[in-house]
């Protein structure tokens, strides 16, 4: 069964690069309007993203979207209500990994990965309700809002408390959001995504920074990627791809009845 967005508009942050981007070329590929947003500093990579989607980057357009900056969302969200009338699919996608013992982690950092993960989705969820309420009440399948967490919002793992911590609230908070419009009969679903580790920038970056520590043995980018293979019950990295193949069918009219669920998308990772 092919899946058909057409007629939707669709919201992806942190879309310039990794499963962001390969969110977005997804959706707009099967027929929604997407609005890519990044960082401003982004922009240039994004104009890639759109570039590369063919004939259906003509449903696309690039917004600066700083998700920790309340004002940056309302004023994307007027962009969107101008140009599109409403929002069906708000994907919470933009993240930040921090990698380093609790005890060496300084409060500002703290702040910093609170303010991208956490406040990011409450302020996505928060602004974009307005648009997406009145889609989904005239659509009988509703309207989806995806948020991405991580397998280590599931399980947790050393030298990444603080992004657990962020990305196990994404995944209550989702939850949680899910129970309210239930009952509030919003038609709006809310489900969390548990990607396991995926082959982007922030996969290097971790390979990078554990290796540095010695986790797992590793003593160099190189090994740590390897040992992350060998701990994959599947024995590798997911593609951007995979997780966006997720992403599509939460969007979609064939998740209708699925909402406040958790989705892994890891191999098995938390499985065990
Ligand atoms: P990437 O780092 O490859 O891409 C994330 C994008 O978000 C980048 O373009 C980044 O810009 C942007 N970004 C950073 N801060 C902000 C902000 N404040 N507002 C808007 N955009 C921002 O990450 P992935 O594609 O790997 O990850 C996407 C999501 O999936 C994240 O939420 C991540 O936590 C989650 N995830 C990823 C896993 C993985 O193994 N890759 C595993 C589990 C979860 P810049 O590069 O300039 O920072």
């Amino acid at each position: 069964m092919n899946i058909d967005l057409s007629g939707k508009v669709a919201l992806v942050t942190g879309a310039a690069q990794g499963i962001g981007a390969a969110v977005a070329r997804t959706l707009a590929a099967a027929g929604a309007a997407v609005i890519v947003t990044d960082l401003e500093a982004r922009s240039t990579v994004a104009a890639a993203v759109l570039a590369g989607m063919g004939d259906s980057g003509r449903r696309a357009e690039f917004a600066v979207l700083d998700v920790s900056a309340e004002q940056q969302w309302q004023s994307v969200m007027q962009q969107v209500e101008r140009r599109h009338g409403g929002l069906d699919i708000l994907v919470n996608n933009a993240g930040v990994v921090l990698v380093k013992p609790v005890e060496q982690v300084s409060l500002e950092e703290m702040r910093w990965i609170t303010r991208i993960n956490m406040e990011g989705v409450f302020l996505g969820v928060k602004h974009a309700l307005p648009l997406m309420k009145p889609r989904a009440a005239a659509n009988p399948a509703g309207a989806s809002i995806i948020n991405i967490s991580s397998a280590m919002g599931i399980k947790g793992y050393p030298f990444g408390s603080l992004y657990s911590m962020t990305k196990g609230a994404i995944r209550l908070f989702s939850k949680s959001v899910a129970l309210e419009f239930a009952q509030l009969k919003y038609n709006i679903r809310v489900n969390s995504v548990h990607p396991g580790l995926v082959d982007t920038a922030m996969v290097d970056f971790e390979t990078d920074q554990l290796s540095q520590l010695g986790a797992m043995g590793a003593s160099t980018p190189q090994e740590m990627r390897q040992a992350f293979e060998n701990y994959n019950p599947m024995g590798r990295l997911g593609t951007p791809q995979e997780l966006a193949n997720a992403v599509l069918f939460l969007a979609s009219d064939l998740s209708s009845f699925i909402t406040g669920s958790e989705m892994t998308v890891d191999g098995g990772e938390t499985a065990r």
